[in-house]
This record gives C-alpha cells, sequence and structure tokens, in this order.
C-alpha cells in the first residue's frame, strides 16, 4: 500500500476557476470577520503557557489532532518576534511528543500551517495513524476530510490527554 487517494478512480482533472484578485480578506483582517482566536471563538485551550495556547478541532475524524496558537495576533512565521519564532521549535517538539506518548496507535505526527482562513497565527498537529500508509505525505488531510467525523467530546478528550503529557 502506498500513498492513495480516498476516492475511487477515475478521478478527473478539472480547469482552476477564474483568479480572485484581490482575494477576500481572511478572519481578523481588515474588511474580513473578526479573529476568531483573539475573540475567543474557537474551542477553548486544553494547554497553555504564556506565548501559545492548544486546542482540539471540532467536525474531525482523527482524535488527538489539535492546532497550537500564538497568543499574540500575528498572521505567519515571518511575523513572529524572534523569541517566539525561537520558541515555536521547542514547543512544536513538546506537542509532537506529547502526542506520540498520550494516543495509542500514532505512525507520525504531521503538522501543516495554511493560514488561509484565518489571520492568526496556528499550525496543527495531526496524527497520521499507526500502518495507514495510504493516508501518508499530503493524502493525510484529504482521509481526514473523507473518513466519519468522530464525536467532537472524543476530540477533546484526546486533546486533554496530550495536554497531561505535556
Ligand atoms: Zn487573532
Amino acid at each position: 500500500m502506498t500513498m492513495t487517494l480516498p476516492y475511487q478512480e477515475p478521478l478527473v482533472p478539472r480547469e482552476p476557476g477564474e483568479r480572485q484578485i484581490p482575494e477576500p480578506p481572511r478572519r481578523g483582517e481588515p474588511g474580513g470577520p473578526p479573529c476568531g482566536i483573539c475573540s475567543g471563538k474557537t474551542t477553548k485551550a486544553v494547554w497553555s503557557d504564556d506565548k501559545w495556547t492548544l486546542h482540539p478541532p471540532v467536525g474531525g475524524s482523527l482524535p488527538g489532532a489539535v492546532w497550537l496558537a500564538s497568543r499574540e495576533h500575528v498572521d505567519s512565521f515571518s511575523d513572529l518576534p524572534e523569541p517566539l519564532a525561537v520558541d515555536f521549535g521547542r514547543v512544536a517538539g513538546r506537542v509532537e511528543k506529547a502526542m506520540l506518548t498520550a494516543l495509542d496507535d500514532v505512525a507520525r505526527v504531521h503538522l501543516y500551517r495554511w493560514g488561509d482562513g484565518g489571520s492568526h497565527f496556528h499550525v496543527w498537529f495531526v496524527p497520521r495513524p499507526l500502518g495507514m500508509l495510504e493516508a501518508t505525505g499530503m493524502m493525510l488531510p484529504l482521509w481526514e476530510d473523507v473518513l466519519p467525523n468522530v464525536p467532537d467530546e472524543e476530540l477533546e478528550a484526546a486533546a486533554k490527554r496530550i495536554a497531561a503529557a505535556m
């Protein structure tokens, strides 16, 4: 088994649509909706320190997925003040280790930073299930989307186990 799309073939490539320039404002940008993280509209943090907060998702299929946000509202890596940028490696390592310790059957922890929805720095940590080789690499987010969601309580409980191992 190798990296495989979670859809049956044949899939038909489609042409990209018209480009939207300028792009619509994201959450937390001028003209866009308010920042969900700064306004407390997200899930409550299960772990935090003076620089970072760690949150469970809602509507997900992989218990143990979490996202880490900076306390400060900055956009991307290049906007992080240097002490935060330096500290990111330390805290990312702690989250990864806690996930591998607290969760069963995790082969590897994937990190994703997209930033297309909200303008507040946050990075996803997603556990790739042990032995699920079809979900390696870029296929994991697609599998995560296609697999049936688990209850939000289950996602929160897994995130709390990670928090306890931090
Ligand atoms: Zn914000």
